[in-house]
């Protein structure tokens, strides 16, 4: 079945321009410069998939135009990967059914902490997002789709990135252990971290990421979480012509 697969952040934990901030990159008249927290949608057969909740979420829904969502799935429970949670709230509310939100038990557990109001139950003021946390582990079957978790390592952390049908998104990692290579074969599209050129602990450097495109061989590969260090234009005239930059709202079709 064909798919679309909409970015609607490819920024880094603080976003591009950052706050305060006066390099070229944070002052440049380019849009590709200006970068949102990273999150994708996945869209097939009338279905909305959410791939995390940015703080910048609500500002990326206005610009897609989310009209409906069915699910979310979380890659980790750091607070740019799940803070828009609470922003859900109005495309929930016409809904029969709860939004289901699928993570790990570890993110899972900090989500449910971080959002107790949401999941408590004793909130008297009403208007609360009509979401349902649901703990996963394996593959998730999803309106027809699957998407299988990829163990990769984010600093010390286990987290989880995904591969559905053609594509696979990777983010906040600084290691890819070979069991998950394995799991990447015979890709359309991929989505790699890649925060800057100089060594982070817990991010994809733009060299050891090209590396891993070398190694795992998709059709086309997609860089996110970058950094105010990486000018979009001048960074892909340096990367081979199959491996780019993503940018905020760019679409991609494949197969799923
Ligand atoms: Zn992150
Ligand atoms: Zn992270």
């Amino acid at each position: 079945m064909r798919a679309t697969l909409t970015v609607l952040g490819s920024g880094t934990s603080m976003g591009v321009p950052t706050i305060g901030c006066r390099c070229a990159v944070c002052s440049s008249p380019d849009p590709h410069d200006r970068r949102t927290r990273p999150s994708v949608m996945v869209e097939y057969g009338g279905h909305s998939i959410l791939i995390d909740t940015t703080p910048d979420f609500r500002e990326q829904a206005i610009r897609e135009r989310i009209r409906n969502l069915d699910a979310v799935i979380y890659t980790h429970a750091h607070a740019d990967h799940i803070l828009g949670l609470d922003d859900l709230r109005p495309l929930t509310f016409w809904r029969d059914e709860n939004i289901p939100l699928y993570a790990s038990p570890d993110t899972a557990e900090i989500i449910r902490r971080m959002f107790r109001y949401i999941f408590d139950g004793d909130y008297k003021y009403g208007g609360l997002a009509q979401v349902e946390l649901r703990e996963f582990e394996g593959p998730l079957e999803l309106f027809g789709a699957r998407f299988i978790p990829v163990k990769v390592l984010h600093g010390d952390a286990i987290i989880y990135g995904y591969r559905f049908g053609s594509a696979a998104y990777l983010t906040d990692h600084s290691d890819v252990p070979p069991e998950s290579i394995a799991q990447l074969q015979g890709l359309d599209i991929l989505f790699l971290d890649a925060l800057r050129k100089r060594p982070h602990p817990t991010h994809s450097t733009l060299e050891n990421s090209v590396k891993l495109v070398e190694q795992i061989r998709p059709a086309r590969a997609f860089f996110t979480h970058i950094s105010h260090d990486l000018g979009h234009e001048e960074t892909n005239t340096g990367l081979p012509p199959h491996v780019r930059l993503s940018y905020d709202g760019l679409k991609l079709e494949f197969e799923i």
